[in-house]
């Protein structure tokens, strides 16, 4: 089978062609990928950037990248149990351990034993990916791949947006940053009827799309002050602050602006990771004295954040279009990987598929 691999310790990863994996071990399936998604740790894998060489490392070497998919089941390993071949699936990409006592109180996107795809293991970059049926997830037969496959994201967003106590409508909200979960973050908070949704960026192309995912109010942090960001965030929610603050930078200026604007006693998603740690936060007013809740979000809540997305995409009641800005053929992801690192981005999710004609159904649906 064909897959994009990083095969050494150095910026990119190349087109091979690689053993379709067999001999599957119990509770494993083979998926026959139909489209996957580029995301922000993929291109941390292809820079080779501090963090993969820590966490994955050069002995791990050659290793499939992708981890956001979906695809048809063809083949099952013994004692599979759930899921039967045919049965067209995406994968929450926390491949957790049933034994961590964090799966066993049902909180199971984290945990001591916990495997990432395509960070741990082989990814789905490729033809065909293998995967324990206990992460696979059943896709709504007609929902387009494209859509499928970045169910994943759309589940940080989610996960970010509603918290633990889905408690959203009629609430105000922050969002930091214009990447593609940002931007999802947008369209889940309208969907889930968020009174006001105010977006702190900076990338033109990218608050296009925003205003197209349904975002309130912009503000573009080149153009203004923290002074000028407080005031505007003040003067839109009565003077109180945001409800909900979501943090997808976690740079540190991002932190300032996330913990200044929130209101007291409001609720604050942290996504976003800061490149240098540990991070500074005024314990004392920002968090004790502000009665502030702050909720680590690290992954998707398996399976309620993949429940409600996939019966919002499979009902049309969020349409992620705006944000799947690039189709295109898996041999092309150089070009997919020049576009995401170009300095000025014109592009945010970019789905790929192995196969040319899923590529042009695709392409047909854009029409
Ligand atoms: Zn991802």
């Amino acid at each position: 089978m064909k897959a994009v691999q990083k095969t050494e310790p150095k910026i990119g990863a190349k087109l091979v062609e690689v053993p379709t994996p067999t001999n599957l071990k119990p509770g494993w399936t083979l998926v026959k990928v139909r489209a996957t998604s580029i995301c922000g740790t993929d291109i941390h894998i292809w820079n080779w950037d501090q963090w993969s060489q820590g966490r994955i490392g050069e002995k791990a070497l050659p290793q499939i990248l992708g981890h956001e998919f979906c695809g048809e089941v063809v083949e099952l390993g013994p004692n599979c149990n759930r899921i039967k071949v045919g049965d067209y699936v995406s994968a929450e990409t926390h491949i957790y351990d049933p034994g961590d006592l964090t799966s066993m109180l049902g909180i199971f996107h984290v945990g001591n034993n916990m495997k990432i795809l395509g960070v741990d293991t082989d990814g789905c970059f490729a033809d065909y990916v293998a995967i324990p049926e206990i992460v696979l997830w059943k896709n709504d037969k007609t929902m387009p791949p494209e859509y499928a496959s970045i169910q994943e994201p759309l589940g940080n967003a989610c996960y970010a947006v509603m918290g633990e106590d889905n408690d959203v409508y009629g609430k105000t909200m922050l969002i930091t940053g214009d990447g593609p979960i940002s931007l999802f973050a947008i369209g889940v908070a309208k969907a889930a009827g968020a009174s006001k949704i105010i977006q702190f960026g900076m990338a033109q192309y990218s608050m296009e799309i925003g205003r197209k995912m349904g975002v309130d109010i912009q503000i573009d942090v080149t153009k203004t002050t923290p002074d000028e960001r407080y005031k505007i965030v003040m003067d839109n929610t009565g003077g109180w602050g945001c409800d909900i603050v979501c943090e997808m930078i976690g740079a540190q200026s991002s932190l300032d602006d996330a913990f200044r604007c929130i209101r007291k006693g409001g609720r604050f998603s942290a996504f976003g990771i800061p490149s240098k740690s540990p991070s500074q936060i005024d314990y004392t007013d920002q968090i004790v004295f502000k009665g502030i809740q702050i909720h680590g979000i690290s992954g998707r809540k398996i399976f309620d954040t993949w429940y409600r997305n996939g019966n919002m995409l499979a009902n049309r009641k969020l349409d992620p279009t705006p944000v799947v800005t690039h189709l295109m053929a898996l041999e092309d992801y150089q070009k997919a990987f020049e576009m995401l690192t170009a300095p000025t981005r014109q592009c945010a999710k970019i789905v790929m598929f192995p196969d040319k004609q899923e590529l042009n159904a695709a392409l047909a649906r854009r029409k």
